[in-house]
């Protein structure tokens, strides 16, 4: 198996970086040695996977315009139950909830994912809930940012966290985009005409999001990045803005992050260290 993998020793943190294609898929039954090594313990193993976030490639080659898919949904399944992320050529919004692959097409409707559409851009888990947080009377995504950075600053800034918020949204606001066709063109660029906007008002559903600490900034985006589907799931994509007035958010902390490239050339001669911030603020919040 043509698989590379490095550990690295951050703190208490491990994060290791794993080559992989959709190829792999289905073949999968290599354990990664490395994460044996201190007790050889199975139960270990499986804790191990559970508490960590898995990653398919960089937010920065998706701004870049890299929307080959990396992995496959089965794949991807394997990694988390609780995700978020984009399929390829970004056609609409990846939810993952409860082990099930949701995709918000650009049209406003959702379905759940074939297993073998593949994927570009994700980031999933196991949720395991570690603690909640009671949120009330929030009048917009600023307003529950700042309550769950208040959260973040109590348990510890420098892990991820994926939380999951169930409850009636009095405002609902998010978008979703078009099916892109090669030659592929940067994020930013292709939303400017393909992004579609949605606005629900008293919606059941539940918002999936991720934390990253703020050193992932070359890697993915620091702080919070938010999707919804309704309970129904009929409507989702990524989320905009919001509005309610009481509802729990449960959150599960992880220590751990894996990562998933692939040995594709035009990924490979991608300058992936270019600094697209404000490419990434531009299409995660529709601000300039
Ligand atoms: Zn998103």
């Amino acid at each position: 198996m043509n698989k590379v993998k490095t550990i690295l020793l951050a703190a208490a943190m491990m994060l290791s970086l794993a080559a992989c294609s959709s190829q792999q898929s289905g073949n999968n039954s290599e354990q990664p040695a490395a994460k044996n090594t201190q007790t050889g313990n199975t139960d270990t193993q499986t804790e191990n996977d559970r508490e960590t976030i898995y990653q398919v490639a960089l937010l920065q080659s998706l701004t870049q315009g890299y929307y080959d898919g990396i992995i496959k949904v089965s794949e991807l399944k394997k990694h988390g139950d609780i995700g978020i992320g984009t399929f390829e050529g970004v056609n609409g919004e990846m939810i993952v909830l409860d082990g099930k692959v949701y995709q918000a097409l650009g049209d406003g409707t959702v379905q759940e994912a074939d297993d073998n559409e593949t994927i570009p851009f994700s980031n999933v888990t196991f949720f395991d809930k570690d603690g909640s947080v009671e949120l009330s009377d929030i009048n917009n995504i600023n307003a529950l940012k700042e309550k769950l950075n208040a959260m973040v600053e109590e348990k510890g800034k420098n892990l991820f966290y994926f939380i999951k918020i169930n409850g009636t949204f009095n405002i609902m606001n998010v978008r979703s985009e078009i099916k892109q066709e090669k030659p592929y063109k940067s994020l930013d660029k292709a939303l400017e005409t393909d992004q579609r906007e949605f606005n629900y008002d008293n919606i059941d559903g539940t918002v999936v999001a991720l934390y990253c600490p703020d050193y992932m900034g070359g890697l993915n985006t620091p702080g919070w990045h938010f999707h919804f589907v309704s309970d129904d799931k009929t409507k989702g994509g990524h989320m905009l803005d919001l509005k309610f007035d009481k509802a729990t958010a449960e959150y599960d902390t992880t220590p751990s992050f894996e990562m998933c490239l692939t040995d594709n050339n035009v990924f490979q001669k991608m300058e992936l260290a270019k600094d697209v911030t404000d490419a990434i603020k531009k299409v995660e919040t529709n601000e300039e």
